[in-house]
């Protein structure tokens, strides 16, 4: 026994330096790719419910990984976490975005880009001046920016989000709390935030419609508590991860401002954009 309890102690510690070794390589792998430019952002359309217009979009970064194929932020988001790359991957997504909504603008479309921050991005200090520096770049109007945050990274230092959050909104720049009632935060702390929106984490918005009927309910009126929590508060509400048009006429009805997933669009690279509002507004 005492043997077998040794060779565990030696094939955790094998993995556990195979699964650093793996993060070494990927984390290296990483920072050539953002100078060799394999990341592209793709954008996924967000629908204003009453007047059925889409008003905005979703950055969301894939790394176009020249022998693994496109691979999902899944995949290298969390390993750019933890090896302290993730500012300058959000940095270089920044630019990109504040780049094509700038251009969308100039093309008679204007639209609201929003871009996902990591938790150690706020604490870094360097949040307000990176996106400030995108913005200076592009010429975009900070009216046009979100930034989401997600409910848990927003828990772990709530002074500091607070502070940020109030220094970005002077100057204009919405902000979004991500995944919402998917962790177990605090509600008073979340909803004392100076966030302008609420996005209503998928797995309430997909217990609506398709599983059973008791469920069904339940998250339906989980989705409409938090929808008037928003409103209550002076805030917008998005339903994410809508599939089935059912999810999204009891999201409609349920009042809430915005709705976002599959139903409406699957995220498309930045030129297929334009074509994709053109063919929907005919
Ligand atoms: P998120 O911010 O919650 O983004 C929504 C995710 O749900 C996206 O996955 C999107 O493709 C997916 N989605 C949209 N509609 C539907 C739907 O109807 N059904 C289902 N099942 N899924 C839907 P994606 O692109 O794989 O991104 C996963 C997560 O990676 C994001 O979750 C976000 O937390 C993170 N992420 C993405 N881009 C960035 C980035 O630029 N920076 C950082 N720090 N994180 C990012
Ligand atoms: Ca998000
Ligand atoms: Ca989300
Ligand atoms: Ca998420």
């Amino acid at each position: 026994a005492k043997g077998a309890g040794r060779d565990t102690v030696a094939l955790f510690s094998d993995e556990l330096r195979a699964a650093a070794r793996r993060r070494l390589r990927v984390t290296t792998e990483l920072r050539e790719a953002i100078a060799a430019g394999q990341l592209v952002v793709h954008y996924q359309p967000l629908l204003h419910l009453r007047t059925r217009t889409v008003t905005g979009v979703e950055a969301l970064v894939r790394w176009q990984h020249p022998e693994r194929g496109l691979l999902p932020p899944s995949e290298f988001v969390p390993v750019a976490e933890a090896s302290g790359l993730v500012d300058e991957l959000t940095r270089w997504v920044l630019a990109t975005v504040a780049r094509d909504a700038a251009a969308w603008d100039d093309m008679g479309l204007p639209l609201t880009a929003a871009v996902n921050i990591s938790a150690t991005h706020m604490g870094s200090g360097t949040l307000v001046s990176d996106v400030s520096a995108a913005l200076a770049s592009s010429g975009l109007r900070p009216e046009r920016l979100v930034l989401e945050l997600t409910e848990t990274s927003v828990a772990e230092d709530p002074e500091r989000a607070a502070e940020q959050f109030a220094e970005l909104r002077v100057s204009g720049i919405e902000v979004s709390i991500d995944d919402f009632g998917s962790g177990f935060s605090c509600l008073g702390q979340i909803v004392s935030m100076p966030a302008g929106i609420l996005k209503i984490d998928k797995s309430l918005v997909q217990g609506i419609a398709g599983s059973g009927h008791k469920q069904a309910s339940q998250s339906a009126a989980a989705v409409e508590t938090v929808v008037s929590l928003a409103k209550a508060c002076g805030m917008r509400s998005v339903a994410e991860g809508v599939e089935t048009p059912e999810q999204l006429a009891v999201v409609a009805a349920l009042g809430c401002t915005y709705a976002q997933g599959f139903v409406i669009a699957k995220p498309m690279p930045a030129e297929e954009l334009p074509r994709w509002m053109g063919a929907r507004s005919r």
